[in-house]
């Protein structure tokens, strides 16, 4: 079937119609060409039209101008218009007229790096150029690394081993730094909070390092569609930014579908899950042979999807193959493999999380299917991106979860269509993050007295801290690092935990192998002792988690049902920054110390996904010291709604914002945490806090606070329009008890009014 067949089978089908709440059709867009500058060396022009680009696309145009002015800017660029280009040709131009130039190019992974260095090699090739581009990273083998820092003119690698492995051993890299024109950005809007903070530190170094042996190299960002894009390239870079936004390239049409799974239980107001929903839409694409991806926020939810979807195809013939999960967590070996296979075509159906998400090649597909909203409008478009091949049709579609979020956009289309995607935030001056990064670049280069970093006055304070702990020793008006260990190694760029553990497959007891990794954070809620691990819709149990040593060892299982942990968080105030009254309430922000604890888990049944029972987990506490706001009510709410009624509309509250908040933030619905005490032991009173599920905060409570009444306002009205009786998932949840809707619905009038 083609695709074009299936969208008129789904328009013509009454079942599916019910439940779609809009039907957006993108028009095609036609390409809209620049011109190549007069003075680009031939030889590059020439290999371009040998692979059927005759002249750029606007935006490349005026990319490639602006690079070969040596003016830093940032391209923002769908999935498939070419970004690539707007460098390679740039930088390619810049080496074939002086052999001393060199370039950096930045990928967020390992993977993208060997992609796009792919891509570069083959235009160097078909030049038939004498220059050298090269990968440098964890699996560069120590045999080629001293010839790479002599003689690569482009260098590509990832943030983490430009932070450990390059800049700490700059004096080994001299002609790089010497002769740096040109430092690359690629999906710079994937370096968000922690990981985008850690790197805009990263690049103060290298500039530090660049100014150090005379060079001053150009910036080239390039960014998925954000609300910020020049903001976030600004901050990452600490330079002035051009913004290139007007994209040439063509795209097919586009149907965008927003489909809300039916109400089964209209009391309680229960949808049919997404999961199941999904499952089916995911199955008929599959039936159909339309190849297409499946989106899911959460790792366990892929996994899910990936079993169900593999027992349809399940079959002497092997076809299983046709269906494969992705996500972060598999080995890279396994995920190059899925790929691989992507772009051969022999996969149908691929389940992954927002992984996929980021620029490497796997081909265009021709549908995706989300389950759940992603979170931001950003994310959506980008996932939708992986649909669309040239100039054919593709498709989207969202199914809704019961999530007061899902909810509230797929209700509000309009709301959804109207905005400009989500503002990625980082916050470099993070005290945490920066302290770190002031210890690295005072390992690099000795710090001069009055010398600041990036210009900071907090400067010299930093520095006074560090020589105070024995860090660093002032000798002669310079700061020398003293420690005996090597300050990178403790820094991990992408979260402020150690690294990840491993997943030790012990079922043949003979041969123990690694299959997956996982975050530390994530361990007590997925690698606990007794876990279902799930991989590639496999079944693993944990049968040992060795916390000190970060191994988790599992073995091979199947059985009917997987497992989920809950997590339980108390919080404690340790300063408060700010207040403001607004009348009826108080709110404040500050920092806090959150600890977090998982202490048991649910073993869940495929299918109908009843609870099987529950396990003890005992694992350390987690403590996190992080920025929060806060909502203090008054006292005379309990006198006047009596003490019951307020803690269920107090669970509803936090319910709702825990939900709605990520919408007018940038954030994924992890990034933030709420909790509601009934009496404070801080205020005394009924509050509310929400917080940087951070440590040390990227700033989204401060923004709450900024926002004033409008979160609650928004609260209120997600309330007044959820259709249900007596409360649902959709608005104050399933916990808060029958008698919560209503009691909110009243105390936020009495405080709004
Ligand atoms: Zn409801």
């Amino acid at each position: 079937m083609t695709i074009g067949e299936y969208i008129a089978k789904l328009k013509n089908n009454p079942a599916f119609m019910r439940n779609v709440t809009s039907w957006l059709v993108v028009p095609e867009r036609a390409a809209r060409y620049g011109a190549f500058p007069a003075s680009l060396d031939a030889r590059i022009a020439g290999a371009l039209r040998a692979r059927g680009i005759e002249r750029p696309y606007i935006h490349q145009s005026q990319a490639i101008e602006a690079a070969l002015a040596r003016e830093d800017f940032v391209v923002v660029t769908p999935t498939a218009s070419g970004k690539t280009l707007c460098y390679n040709v740039p930088v390619l131009d810049a080496i074939l007229k002086d052999e001393s130039a060199r370039a950096l190019y930045l990928f967020p992974t390992k993977a993208l790096s060997s992609d796009q260095a792919a891509e570069l090699y083959g235009m160097i090739e078909s030049m038939g150029v004498d220059v050298k581009a090269y990968t440098y990273d964890g699996d560069t083998p120590a045999s080629a690394r001293t010839a790479i820092r002599q003689a690569g003119h482009v260098v590509v690698t990832n943030p983490d081993m430009l932070h450990q492995g390059i800049l700490p051993h700059h004096a080994k890299w001299v002609k790089l730094f010497e002769n740096l024109r040109y430092v690359v950005i690629d999906e710079i809007h994937a370096y968000r909070g922690v990981f985008g903070s850690n790197l805009a530190n990263v690049i103060r170094r290298l500039k530090r390092i660049c100014a150090f042996y005379g060079s001053s190299p150009t910036f080239i960002c390039c960014s998925a569609t954000i609300r910020n894009p020049r903001e976030l390239a600004e901050a990452m870079t600490g330079r002035k930014m051009r913004l290139i936004d007007e994209n040439g390239a063509p795209a097919g049409e586009r149907h965008v579908v927003f489909y809300n799974p039916p109400v089964v239980n209209a009391q309680l107001g229960i949808r049919a899950g997404a999961i199941p929903e999904t499952r089916n839409i995911a199955a008929s694409l599959l039936e159909a042979g339309i190849q297409n991806s499946v989106f899911a926020r959460a790792r366990l939810t892929v996994e899910v999807l990936v079993r169900y979807l593999k027992d349809m195809v399940r079959d002497p013939l092997g076809n299983a193959g046709r269906v494969r999960g992705y996500r972060g967590g598999y080995l890279a070996s396994q995920r190059r493999e899925i790929e691989r296979e992507l772009r051969a075509g022999n996969i149908t159906t691929v389940v992954s999380t927002n992984a996929l998400e980021l620029g490497i090649d796997i081909g265009q597909l021709d549908a995706c299917v989300l389950c759940g909203y992603p979170g931001t409008i950003a994310s959506t478009w980008q996932q939708a991106g992986r649909a669309g091949r040239r100039g054919s049709t593709s498709l989207l579609i969202v199914v809704a979860s019961s999530s007061p979020m899902d909810q509230y956009i797929i209700n509000h289309p309009d709301y959804f269509f109207g905005q400009s995607p989500e503002q990625a935030l980082i916050n470099p001056d993070n005290l945490y993050i920066l302290l770190n990064h002031v210890k690295c670049a005072a390992y690099e280069l000795p710090f001069e007295e009055g010398e600041r970093f990036a210009d900071l006055a907090e400067t010299p304070e930093l520095l006074g801290y560090l020589e105070d702990e024995h860090i660093l020793r002032r000798v002669g008006g310079r700061y020398y690092w003293m420690a005996e260990e090597f300050p990178e190694a403790g820094i991990n760029l992408r979260s402020a935990s150690d690294q990840n553990f491993l997943i030790v497959d012990i079922t043949d007891p003979k041969k123990h192998r690694v299959i997956g990794e996982m975050d530390r954070f994530t361990v007590p809620m997925l690698l606990h002792q007794y876990a279902i691990y799930m991989h590639e819709g496999a079944q693993y149990q944990v049968e040992k988690l060795d916390f000190d040593d970060k191994k988790g060892y599992v073995r091979r299982v199947n059985v009917g049902y997987y497992t989920d942990a809950d997590l339980t968080t108390s919080l404690k105030v340790l300063d408060e920054f700010e207040q403001r009254s607004d009348g009826a309430w108080t709110r404040a922000r500050g920092e806090v110390l959150a600890s977090s604890i998982v202490t048991v888990f649910k073993k869940i049944r495929f299918d109908t996904h009843e609870n099987l029972g529950w396990g003890p987990v005992t694992l350390p506490e987690l403590e996190m010291q992080t920025t929060a706001c806060w909502w203090t009510l008054p006292d005379r709410l309990e006198e006047g709604y009596g003490r019951e009624p307020l803690k269920d509309a107090m669970v509803g509250l936090a319910h709702l914002i825990r939900h709605i908040a990520p919408i007018d933030l940038m954030c994924a619905p992890q990034d933030i945490t709420v909790v509601y005490h009934v009496k404070d032991p801080f205020t005394g009173k009924p509050t509310i806090y929400l917080y940087d599920s951070i440590p040390g905060g990227i700033g989204l409570s401060d923004r709450v606070f900024e926002m004033d009444r409008a979160l609650l306002m928004r609260a209120r009205e997600r309330l007044g329009e959820c259709p249900c009786a007596e409360g649902c998932p959709g608005c104050v949840g399933v916990t808060a008890g029958p008698r919560a809707k209503e009691a909110l619905k009243r105390i936020l009038d009495d405080l709004l009014a």
